[in-house]
């Protein structure tokens, strides 16, 4: 008698139980003999079938029950609960374009500048971003034709047998268009078309159909209904990204119904460069879309986090979702011009219009060129002042494309990244291997090393933090590190005995005042090695009030704007509503960071800028303005800040940045930015 037993724990994800952690759930539940089910809220599904599972709807935060029953009960529980605990696989997602990292300034490129077209246009419509990019030309209307459904045959084993044959193909050619994927450079998005070949076998699917099967239906009648009625509960849950995910079911349905009906997969294309519109796509449907063929993508429907828009992004598509239904109507081979920055779409545009266009795509790519061949070059503004540019990393292999992009160091290394998706904290070892490797990848150049920044958005489930009402406001940071010294200390002889392999600095987040910069300077007391510059994050407006407290104890300063923003103006960095209002040109914040450089530089100290901030072309004078001396930013944007600095003033980025302190409110200050 093996009783059942069962474990609670708290979907961490950030989108939730979707598809790719779901499967990694199936996959380790799949290597046990017991029975696995999931339960959430009344809701209860078979551990093993990845279609049941993600029709739980479970979203990032949302407590699940593991029930296990069978003889190796107990080693499945752990596993599974281990695997829960790690992340079910995910190292993060796919960097998402958040609402705040949609630069407002090129809102104006295709509309405004270059367009001239005002919001009351019949010809435009908006949609949503899903991948940068300007693209014009003819539109294709790609329309699904659904595959005919067969009737009943008959006999049951035939039918079995026909549908086991047509899934082999569709297997075949899931398999080819990942191979395709990896091939162009999107290995990570590949794995979205795991979803779909392991659906093939989903032992729940494959039950429901053959029961229909026996009942009389057809193998197409069967797959298909089995398929849709997933994806009609999936389509239902609040959670869109979970709700996204019906177009894999519905995309499969169909490409095994084709299979069956003798019909190739995939829509054929016209031959000459087009803009694909479609109601929605599908993510087998958008990777087989060659750049050569596909000049962007428009949908009616869809959103920002499907996986087509995922897959877009990875090919370098400029890419519009949620256009709305009119665009379906639009005639086929009528032009367009798409932004996939803004969301923008424009038909018909007038010859002028589409030479502006073309004009605007070539300088963008010459502007890329450009900056990319003087990336090695210092950033020195016009009237000889010198700006670092570093880049913000979190891998070795991002450090390596970092310092080929022409980055002056690194100007912070999240160095929670490597704590976020494993069951267990690194080792000090393995810290030390990891800070090394970064330090040589930069040859040389300085690395500077922020301390765990665990807590906030970013938890970690096995350091087993109490639940907080406001992480953001709880143990975070070095609240947390000086709560756990232990962990602290471990990082800290890593990064000590990694100094030797390059330029180590410490920086230390989420300072309040200069009792918990004190008290983590006294743990880094007690270690032997050598000498490091610490320097502080000024994230917390405190630190920046108190910034001439803070700075003869410290030897440099680096303002982590995200942080400083949402403190400053009390609106949560992650909450999508406020994200465009979370600005962090709000005159408030400059002021706290003019504070910060006036404190800094008084006691002979520098100031770097972190957030991503840094990375805006609007913010960038102004930083400079204000004093800033060092710029971090992600990597792609190196050369473009690089460049966006040597053809600055610095006189008149000081002046600029006089004047918008005087300003009320963000718009104010955007709206003070030359062009
Ligand atoms: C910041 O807050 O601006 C920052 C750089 O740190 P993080 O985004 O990691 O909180
Ligand atoms: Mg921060």
């Amino acid at each position: 008698m093996n009783p059942a037993r069962d474990i609670e724990l708290v979907i961490s994800n950030r989108t939730g139980l979707h598809a790719r952690p779901a499967r990694e759930f199936v996959n380790v539940a799949r290597r046990f003999q017991s029975e696995v089910r999931v339960h959430h809220g009344a809701r209860r599904a078979n551990g093993k079938s990845l279609a049941a599972l993600l029709t739980l709807g479970v979203r990032s935060g949302g407590a699940i029950r593991i029930e296990v029953e069978g003889a190796d009960g107990e080693a499945a529980l752990q596993a599974l609960a281990a695997a829960v605990t790690a992340g079910l696989g995910e190292a993060g997602d796919a960097a998402m374009p958040t609402a705040a990292a949609a630069p407002v300034a090129v809102a104006v490129e295709l509309t405004g500048v270059v367009l001239a077209v005002s919001d009351g246009d019949r010809r435009l419509l908006r949609g949503v971003s899903a991948a940068p990019g300007l693209a014009l030309g003819p539109i294709h209307q790609l329309r699904v034709v659904a595959a005919p459904v067969g009737e009943v045959t008959g006999d049951p084993e035939d039918e079995c047998r026909r549908l086991d044959t047509a899934r082999a193909i569709a297997r075949d050619q899931l398999a080819a268009a990942r191979r395709g994927l990896v091939e162009r450079g999107a290995a990570d998005q590949a794995a979205i078309l795991d979803v779909q070949i392991d659906l093939l076998d989903d032992p729940e699917l494959a039950a429901a159909v053959r029961q229909d099967i026996s009942a009389g239906a057809g193998a197409a009648r069967a797959w298909s209904g089995a398929l849709v009625a997933r994806a009609a509960a999936l389509a239902g849950l609040t959670d869109d990204v979970l709700a996204g995910r019906a177009a894999d079911f519905t995309d499969l349905a169909d490409r095994v119904v084709r299979a069956l009906a003798g019909g190739a997969a995939g829509d054929a294309l016209p031959d000459h460069p087009v803009i694909v519109v479609a109601p929605d796509l599908s993510p087998s449907q958008t990777s087989a879309f060659d750049a050569g063929r596909v000049l962007g993508i428009c949908t009616a429907s869809g959103g920002p986090t499907s996986h087509a828009a995922i897959l877009a992004r990875a090919l370098g598509l400029p890419s519009v979702v949620g256009a709305g239904p009119d665009v379906l109507s639009w005639p086929e081979g009528a032009v367009i011009a798409l932004d996939g920055t803004t969301g923008a779409v424009l038909r018909d545009p007038a010859p002028a219009e589409a030479d502006r266009v073309r004009d605007a795509q070539a300088a963008r790519a010459a502007r890329r060129d450009v900056d990319r061949r003087s990336a090695a070059a210092p950033a020195v503004t016009l009237d000889g002042h010198r700006i670092e540019v570093a880049a913000n990393v979190a891998s070795v292999d991002e450090a390596r494309r970092a310092a080929a992009a022409g980055a002056e160091g690194v100007g912070l290394l999240r160095t929670e990244m490597l704590f976020l998706d494993r069951a267990t904290a690194p080792d000090e070892d393995e810290q030390r291997a990891l800070y090394a490797a970064i330090a040589s990848a930069l040859g040389g150049l300085p690395v500077i090393v922020r301390t765990l920044d665990i807590g906030g958005d970013k938890p970690v489930p096995y350091l087993a933090q109490p639940a907080e009402a406001n992480p953001f406001l709880g143990v975070r940071g070095l609240r947390l590190c000086l709560e756990r010294p232990e962990l602290l200390r471990c990082q800290l002889r890593a990064i000590l005995r990694a100094a030797g392999a390059g330029r180590l600095r410490i920086m230390l987040p989420m300072v309040a005042d200069v009792g918990e910069l004190r008290a983590a300077r006294a743990v880094l007391a007690e270690l032997s090695g050598p000498a490091l510059e610490v320097g502080i994050m000024i994230e917390v407006p405190s630190a920046a009030i108190l910034a001439d407290a803070l700075a003869p104890e410290v030897d440099f300063f680096s303002i982590g704007s995200n942080d400083l923003t949402q403190y400053t103006l009390a609106m949560d960095r992650t909450h999508p509503a406020l994200a465009a209002r979370a600005d962090g040109l709000h005159p408030a914040v400059l002021r706290l960071i003019a504070m910060t450089v006036a404190a800094a530089h008084a006691h002979g100290k520098w100031v770097g800028v972190c957030g991503e901030l840094a990375a805006d072309p609007a913010a960038v004078p102004i930083l400079v303005g204000l004093g800033v001396d060092e710029l971090s930013v992600n990597v792609p944007a190196v050369p473009a800040v690089k460049a966006q600095i040597r053809a600055l003033s610095f006189a008149q980025a000081r002046e600029l940045a006089v004047r918008v302190l005087g300003l009320a409110t963000a718009g104010e200050v955007r709206k003070a930015i030359p062009p």
